[in-house]
């Protein structure tokens, strides 16, 4: 056995400080070679600090050194220990009392080990300054300390010699009860007996088999959990005689060196024996405890020194409780002494009843468990204050410590959880409380062990617990295998990410909302403008890899306008959303509709060149456009145009404006049409752009004038009336026809602007030129349809007061082709009722029915110029013109015939019924001033 191991095994377990000095052959002061464990914690040195140095250093300054005086006691031929008060000096300086026990023994080598024993006196130190000792030299102690490595092992087998020194035998233990040690005491002892051999020594020693083999109970587990054990006996043959006497004086020295109280009450309660320690702790005057005394007594003595403040006042009770059977039968007792200092008492009993009382100074063992449980205790509660929870399970799996939190978590009950309790069982609970929303359902699988693994490997796991709760686990094996888990409520956490996900899902489709807003129509939802040049650049991209032609297909419905007008807006839409239908019924895949706004449809198409496919796509539209639709119940016809372009190139803007000039083309055409862009309609285009410009300009300023044709009564042949006829007074261009004009400002929508320019203009000069007169004559104005609504209607009635002859409207056949809804019908009537004529203009030329004819109840019809110029062409054209002229006088309307141009024709329109004449017969249209001349002339001429 090393010296370590002794050390470990033996000197180390004692609660009694121990320090050994070596002195070696002609040395003159002793030098320490080791300090157990309780020294240092007493003392406050460390070994390495001592080893090698002279004694005097763990002593105050000035003091007789008491290893050096064991030593010379040895040499001299006082055999044994010694017992002696001295001073030591505390690592920190302060100076301690302390009763001493020393045992010397030789080395072998002509030098001494000698072994103190200490045992503090007071809690309380002296406070000394400490002066270094200038003995012995620095070199001389670092030559010393080298050796003493050697020396500590030499010590070590000299340790056996150290323990068998010892009176008492002694042996140690290992935790299988193997003997690992005995001293010679123990050996003689087995010997002497011839009881026990080696294989029955090792089934324990305790049992006396009837001889007096007691075994106090001073054992004390090792850290490596060997087992110490001092076996002390009272050998009967050595009861008698001188060599009992010697015994018993070796025994005593040796219990009264054993520095822990060790007491022997016979079965009576009588003081049979005790050691030093024990009359210390018992009595200010150890010598008052003699042979004899009975336990109560020495109790009372106790009491009065004050060793057990908590007896005071209530003496004789304590004094009973102690002598209770049942305080007297327990083996182990812990006592309170005054100042916080604890002692163990272990008792036994000896075959002839004795107890035998060792009383262990455990105070510092119970102040370092008190001081670990007050630890734990402030760990638990700071665990318990941390509001999530918090567990730590050990390398096997086993709950150590859990705080309040963890145990809500886990179960209804918390005193379920109790410490080394399995994981698996703690998960059980949980899931029978239904703590684990995770495992609803899904039980038996999540019990299962690899399932319970896999839980454990994941170091971070997200739980959902019942009411949209939500903790993050978060699982670390930490250095000595303990499993911490703690758990974080991250509730907040999840609900704020989700707001936050389900805020930016809203975001997105809000955006995409917007996108599809931005490049969609709103009301068929077919894509528009934007949309569609995002797809031209993607058929350009696609164009460059796959070669081909892009071609478009510019819709436009032929009376959509006349709906929206006629039928409102409700209709009007339900007529796009129709048209709309119909389109993409007709587009095949890949080719993109596009609504540009009112009644403008454009289709995209990517074709090989010289493909017929969007010429085929106009016609059926053409026709599929041309189909009535049933709008509020009543047919409804639009039709349509398209110009159709198509180009290699890579411009979206030409090609659209292309196709939109061969709609203009398909347009001037008639209804109905496709018309197909070729480069000679770019110079077309470019004039018309050119007049357009003009007209929107001249209506600025103004340059439309009124020039009259006159009305001539067929009878009389007297001008009646005037018909007011728009023309352009063009700065560089002179006077321009309607027919140059007219058409162009209908498509800018600005004939309703020209009219009524025409219309206030011819009023005032005819109000300054005729108004005094006492029969005015009548004008008529042409107005296009649109300018017969609500807005103008009040403003019309303004000027046709201020003119004090006779105005009538005339309005194109074309207009009443359609029937008008009731509105259109009540704004005639309102008209009428400013005192505006109504007139048919063009009659005959279209199919107004006579229905329609009745419904709208016009003062006048205007037959249709080219069909009187039929009038002197024979049988043929009397055939044709002659019923038409009857209608009207069968519907008692008045009836003018325009474009006469013969006297012949006059007379046979005046034969015919026609009551007023017009033409170039009688005059041309006029400007103002001409007419004031003509008037001069002719009525006086005719
Ligand atoms: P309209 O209402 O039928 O007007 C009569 C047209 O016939 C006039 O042509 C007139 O110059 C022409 N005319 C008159 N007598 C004869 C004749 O004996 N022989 C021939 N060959 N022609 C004759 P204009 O002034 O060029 O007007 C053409 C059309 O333009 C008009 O046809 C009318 O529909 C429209 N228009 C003219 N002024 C206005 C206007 O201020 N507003 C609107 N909305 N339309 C107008
Ligand atoms: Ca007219
Ligand atoms: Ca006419």
């Amino acid at each position: 056995m090393n010296f370590e191991a002794l050390k470990q095994r033996f000197l180390d377990l004692t609660s009694d400080p121990i320090a050994v000095a070596h002195l070696a052959d002609k040395e003159e002061s002793p030098r320490l070679i080791y300090v157990n464990r309780a020294f240092t914690r007493v003392f406050g040195h460390v070994p390495e600090d001592l080893s090698g140095l002279p004694t005097h250093r763990v002593l105050p300054p000035r003091t007789n050194c008491p290893f050096a005086t064991a030593a010379k006691s040895q040499s001299d031929g006082t055999n044994g220990t010694k017992s002696t008060q001295v001073r030591i000096r505390h690592a920190d300086g302060s100076i301690m009392g302390a009763t001493c026990s020393f045992l010397v023994m030789e080395d072998g080598n002509k030098g001494l080990y000698i072994c103190a024993t200490w045992r503090p006196d007071t809690i309380a130190r002296e406070s000394e300054g400490f002066v270094p000792d200038a003995r012995g030299s620095a070199q001389q102690d670092h030559a010393y300390r080298k050796q003493v490595g050697n020396i500590s092992e030499t010590y070590g087998m000299h340790l056996a010699a150290v323990l068998d020194a010892f009176p008492d035998p002694l042996a140690l233990h290992d935790d299988h009860g193997r003997p690992v040690f005995k001293n010679r005491a123990y050996t003689a002892l087995l010997s002497q007996k011839g009881l026990v051999t080696e294989a029955e020594d090792k089934n324990g020693y305790s049992t006396g088999n009837g001889h007096h083999h007691d075994t106090l109970p001073l054992q004390k587990q090792a850290h490596d959990a060997d087992t110490a054990g001092i076996r002390l006996n009272t050998p009967e043959p050595l009861r008698n005689g001188e060599a009992a006497e010697r015994f018993s004086s070796r025994l005593v020295s040796a219990l009264n060196s054993y520095p822990d109280p060790i007491v022997i009450y016979d079965a009576d309660l009588n003081l049979v024996f005790c050691n030093d320690g024990y009359a210390a702790s018992m009595s200010d005057h150890p010598e008052e405890l003699v042979e004899g005394m009975h336990l109560k007594e020495v109790l009372h003595m106790a009491i009065r020194y004050g060793r057990y403040p908590d007896a005071v006042g209530r003496e004789e009770e304590w004094v009973n409780e102690i002598l209770s059977p049942t305080t007297l039968g327990s083996t182990t007792q812990d006592v309170e002494l005054d100042g916080d200092i604890h002692h163990r008492l272990l008792r036994s009993w000896t075959a002839n009843g004795d107890h035998v009382v060792i009383r262990l100074n455990s105070t510092e063992l119970v102040r370092q468990k008190r001081a670990a449980e007050a630890a734990q205790a402030r760990l638990i509660a700071a665990l318990n204050a941390y509001p999530a929870p918090f567990v730590i399970y050990d390398s096997d799996d086993c709950l150590v410590v859990c705080n309040e939190a963890y145990r809500e978590s886990m179960s209804n009950n918390p005193e379920d959880l109790k410490v080394g309790l399995h994981r698996t069982e703690v998960a059980r609970i949980a899931i029978r409380a239904g703590k684990i929303a995770n495992a609803i359902g899904r039980e038996e699988e999540w019990m299962s062990d690899a399932h319970q693994q896999t839980e454990v490997e994941k170091t971070v796991q997200d739980l959902e617990l019942p009411g949209d709760v939500h903790h993050r686990l978060l699982r670390s094996r930490v250095e000595n295998g303990d499993l911490v888990i703690l758990r974080i409520d991250t509730t907040e956490l999840v609900r704020q990410r989700r707001a936050v996900e389900e805020y930016s899902k809203m975001l997105e489709t809000a955006n995409r909302k917007i996108t599809y807003k931005a490049l969609h129509d709103d009301l068929t939802d077919l894509g528009n403008r934007r949309y569609l040049s995002q797809k031209f650049e993607e058929f350009v991209a696609k164009r460059k890899v796959a070669g081909g032609e892009i071609a478009a297909l510019h819709i436009d419905l032929d009376r959509f306008k006349h709906i929206n007008d006629t039928m409102g807006h409700a209709a009007g839409d339900e007529v796009l959303l129709e048209v709309s239908r119909r389109i993409r019924n007709n587009v095949g895949e890949g080719e993109v509709v596009a609504r540009f706004g009112g009644d403008e449809f454009v289709a995209l198409l990517q074709v090989p060149a010289d493909s017929q496919r969007p010429e085929e796509l106009a016609k059926a539209l053409l026709e599929d456009l041309s189909r009535p639709a049933i709008v509020k119940g009543k047919e409804c016809r639009f039709g349509a145009s398209i110009g159709l372009a198509r180009t290699p190139l890579a411009d979206t803007d030409k090609l659209l404006s292309h196709s939109d000039l061969a709609l203009y083309k398909a347009k001037a055409r008639g209804r109905g049409q496709l018309g197909v862009f070729d480069h000679s309609d770019l110079e077309n285009a470019q004039r018309t752009k050119a007049v357009a410009d003009d007209i929107l300009r001249a209506i600025e300023q103004a340059e439309f004038e009124p020039f009259y044709q006159p009305l001539v009564d067929a009878r009389t042949g007297h001008v009646v009336g005037l018909e007011a006829l728009a023309r352009w007074r063009h700065p560089e261009r002179g006077i321009l026809q309607p027919a140059e004009f007219l058409p162009l400002a209908t498509d800018l929508n600005v004939a309703g602007d020209i009219d009524k320019l025409i219309f206030e203009k011819a009023i005032r000069e005819c109000q300054q030129s005729f108004g005094e007169q006492e029969n005015p004559l009548s004008i008529s104005f042409n107005v296009s349809e649109n300018r017969i609504n609500d807005n103008e209607i009040a403003a019309i009635g303004h000027h046709v007061d201020s003119y004090a002859g006779k105005v009538s409207f005339e309005l194109l056949e074309t207009i009443f082709l359609e029937e008008q809804d009731n509105d259109f019908l009540q704004r005639l009537d309102k008209l009428r009722s400013l005192g505006v004529a109504i007139e048919v203009d063009d009659f005959g030329s279209g199919r107004a029915s006579v229905v329609a004819l009745q419904r709208i109840n016009p003062d006048r019809l205007k037959i249709d110029r080219r069909l009187v110029s039929l009038v002197d062409q024979g049988k043929e054209g009397l055939r044709l013109l002659k019923p038409i002229i009857e209608i009207g006088l069968a519907l008692e309307l008045d009836v003018t015939a325009e474009g006469v141009e013969t006297p012949e024709q006059a007379e046979i329109l005046a034969d015919l019924g026609c009551d007023r004449l017009q033409g170039f017969h009688f005059a041309k249209p006029m400007a103002h001033q001409d007419l004031l001349s003509f008037l001069s002339s002719w009525n006086h001429g005719w």
